[in-house]
């Protein structure tokens, strides 16, 4: 795979700089986890009440700068996106907000990452008491949201391997098990095929299928049980997220017809990704589709999330998003059918936008397999 380069880290910094710039901040505030990974290759060994702060500048002449703990220096000094990107240090002893709030307009207005600590952002308030600070999920949604080629290759690759592992789990014994065995076996295969981080192994077997978010737990699966797979995590540093029902034995005729709807609705909502598509209007096409089978009470979430160096991330597929399709986003399509004390159906892909339409990272099989 093409690796990310320090030109790739540069380019990402310059978008940042011109997406504040463009919505009217003075900066971007980015502090640890995923939005430091995507700006500045950096992930600090650990996150600490030790302020680390990446100030991307709306001014295109002002090189984005740094804070970091001296000793982490070595570390911060360590990535490809070093060269562009200037370190200050502070020391135990000093006060650090004092060499951040430098870096600072006093009367600005910067977008910050969501994952701040609030112990830092008190701290430049307390500073800075005529600056601005807003949520960077609010204020710039789509900052990560379209993805670059190299993005969008480790996004299939983490995709593939997800598929290996699904394919791998349906040839093995489900009916006798508990939820959580399977799970484990589930969450071993997403480790074999190259995740280095397992974020989640849904097993929902029976009536706990109805539940979106069912945590596998003790009970045994059965004969006859609808079970609902969704599992995912990081490979490469980028996400994978699908979901798959599988059937023990034979479903009846009511199982099969609902599974259909399912498959249906995804498939439409597949079909209407385009290019300037309102985000929304994808939510739309597949509940339009669960509605009319007489099932829409019971499709109680929206129809996908982006997905990037997290598994849930900006942009949203739901109602009140207006935001056009743009290419190179990434998100999943996962509609869903819940039957309270009975059984639940979904069917989750990651997809990109392309500008011919949607193309799927997630290819198993979307039938209906039944299972031993
Ligand atoms: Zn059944
Ligand atoms: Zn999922
Ligand atoms: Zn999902």
């Amino acid at each position: 795979m093409k690796p990310i380069t320090a030109r790739h880290f540069t380019e990402r910094l310059q978008r940042g700089s011109a997406a504040a710039r463009e919505a009217g901040y003075d900066g971007l505030l980015i502090a640890p986890g995923a939005d430091l990974s995507y700006f500045a290759d950096y992930r600090p060994a650990a996150v600490t009440e030790r302020i680390t702060l990446l100030v991307i500048p709306a001014d295109p002449a002002v090189q984005p700068a740094m804070v970091v703990p001296a000793l982490e220096h070595d570390g911060a000094a360590d990535t490809r996106a070093a060269a562009a990107i200037r370190l200050v240090d502070w020391s135990d002893g000093e006060d650090e907000y004092v060499p951040t709030a430098a870096l600072l307009a006093p009367d600005g207005r910067y977008a910050l990452s969501d994952a701040t600590w609030s112990l830092h952002l008190l701290g430049l308030q307390d500073r800075l008491p005529n600056a601005r600070f807003e949520a960077i999920s609010r204020a710039l949604p789509m900052l990560r949201a379209v993805k670059d080629d190299d993005e969008i290759d480790r996004l299939a690759a983490a995709g593939a391997a997800a598929d290996a592992a699904f394919d791998d789990i349906v040839s093995t014994r489900f009916a006798g098990r508990t939820e959580k065995d399977v799970a484990a076996d589930l969450a071993a295969l997403l480790r074999e095929h190259g995740h280095e981080q397992v974020d989640f192994t849904l097993v929902a077997s029976g009536p706990n299928g109805a539940n979106p978010h069912h945590e596998p737990g003790e009970r045994t699966i059965e004969d006859g049980d609808m079970v609902v797979l969704d599992f995912g995590g990081l490979m490469d540093g980028y996400g994978s997220d699908t979901t798959r029902t599988v059937h023990v034995g034979e479903p009846t005729d009511e199982e099969h017809e609902v599974f259909e709807v399912v498959k249906r609705a995804q498939q439409a909502a597949f079909d209407a990704v385009a290019v300037g598509v309102p985000l929304q209007d994808i939510d739309r096409v597949a509940r339009t589709i669960i509605a009319d089978a007489g099932y829409g009470e019971h499709f109680i979430h929206r129809v996908g999330h982006g997905i990037g160096m997290t598994t849930h991330e900006p942009p949203y597929l739901v109602e009140g998003e207006r935001q056009p399709i743009v290419e190179g986003m990434c998100f999943s399509l996962e509609p869903g059918i819940y039957l309270p004390g009975r059984f639940g159906v979904r069917i989750e892909d990651i997809v990109v936008a392309t500008d011919n339409g949607a193309s799927r990272l997630n290819n198993s099989s979307r039938d209906l397999h039944l299972v031993r």
